[in-house]
């Protein structure tokens, strides 16, 4: 299967470090970037916090989020892997991974798919705006 240029691409996303900072602060512009994101692209989750199960994710997420902020992480599509977050990525597809911290074996696998930069690192201690300059740049349609 070709990988498709017409159909949006998907993006997937972790939450600690990505959605929430030191475990409890929404990152800054999260709104905004949510927002974004979600009217350009397909947007899952992939997180040991996911299994399959969104509204889990929802749930935990509400004690730290704002209601319109939990709206939004509303519409975020569920996945599932058992030991690498890579088991559960389309490769058919293109796709961006936004992630802190991906294990050597998550590495390993998208080098195997000549798919190692569709991982956007993030770091939000070293760069708090990374998710408002994301969508403005890299994640610009
Ligand atoms: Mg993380």
């Amino acid at each position: 299967m070709k990988k498709s240029k017409v159909l949006p691409k998907n993006i997937y996303i972790d939450i600690d470090g990505v959605i929430l900072t030191r475990g409890v602060a929404p990152a800054l512009h999260l709104d905004k970037f949510l927002g974004y994101i979600l009217e350009n692209y397909s947007v899952f989750w992939l997180t040991s916090k996911c299994n399959g199960n969104s509204k889990s994710i929802v749930k935990y997420l509400s004690q730290f989020l704002l209601p319109q902020t939990v709206t939004l992480v509303e519409k975020i599509k569920p996945t599932s892997f058992q030991l690498d977050k890579t088991e559960a990525i389309d490769f058919n597809r293109r796709f961006f991974l936004l992630d802190d911290e991906l294990f050597a074996s998550e590495k390993n696998t998208l080098k195997k798919h000549n798919n190692y930069d569709s991982w956007i690192e993030i770091n939000l201690m070293k760069n708090p705006n990374q998710l408002l300059y994301l969508i403005n740049h890299k994640l610009f349609i």
